[in-house]
């Protein structure tokens, strides 16, 4: 996207308060200083390595958000200053972010990822799991569970799509009323594809990536 294009998009996100991280992986650094430049300033990467090198070189008050599976093992290079993680997909990973925010001396917001699609690859909990996980986040003082994140289903079908964003939509209330101790604020859903629906379906946090850079090769 041109600037004009771009400013026109995110304020039509803001008019919403929804939250657009502009998902730059595989994208130079100079591509994403183009849309910091523009007023941007929350990012998604989705592999470590490419976060920490992106992350030394650009701006100190970019929000980067991971938005991939991440392995336990990685945690620790991200620890100390990824703004949010979006794909907390067991409880030993949310326990080894809390081990590494203690390290960190900080407190990591998380969002804990939702299996909501067809797809047998896509990571996540289930409806049964992440209900019986939010009634034991007290074993986790320093994470910041803020809502949830889901991917739909890879496909042309609008009436499933939103089924499933639907869905999600009644868990996160669902969640957000059990579990008073955390502010629930996020619902993380909707790519270049089929954020039209999620908004629809009470997205809060879009993840945009095609739409802004352009086809990833
Ligand atoms: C790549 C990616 C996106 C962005 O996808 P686009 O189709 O390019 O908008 C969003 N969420 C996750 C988890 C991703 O890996």
């Amino acid at each position: 996207m041109e600037q004009k294009e771009f400013l026109g998009f995110k304020k039509s996100l803001d008019d919403k308060k929804v939250t657009l991280v502009a998902v730059s992986k595989t994208k130079p650094a100079a591509e994403i200083r183009r849309f910091y430049d523009y007023g941007q300033r929350d990012f998604g990467e989705n592999y470590v390595q490419e976060l920490t090198g992106k992350h030394a070189q650009l701006p100190e008050d970019i929000r980067w958000h991971f938005i991939g599976h991440l392995q336990r093992n990685k945690v620790k290079d991200i620890a100390g200053f990824v703004h949010l993680i979006h794909g907390i997909d067991s409880e030993r990973l949310l326990k080894e972010v809390n081990k590494q925010a203690i390290q960190h001396n900080r407190t990591i917001n998380v969002l804990l990822q939702i299996h909501i699609a067809d797809e047998a690859t896509k990571f996540g909990f289930d409806e049964n799991e992440v209900q019986d996980l939010i009634s034991r986040l007290d074993l986790f003082p320093n994470v910041n569970v803020c809502g949830l994140m889901g991917m739909a289903t890879l496909t042309g079908d609008e009436a499933k799509i939103k089924g499933e964003f639907e869905r999600l939509h009644e868990l996160f209330l669902l969640c957000k009323r059990k579990d008073t101790a955390h502010n629930w604020d996020t619902l993380s859903m909707g790519m270049s594809s089929d954020y039209q629906l999620a908004l629809a379906e009470g997205s809060t946090m879009v993840r945009i990536g095609t739409l802004i850079f352009g086809a990833r090769s």
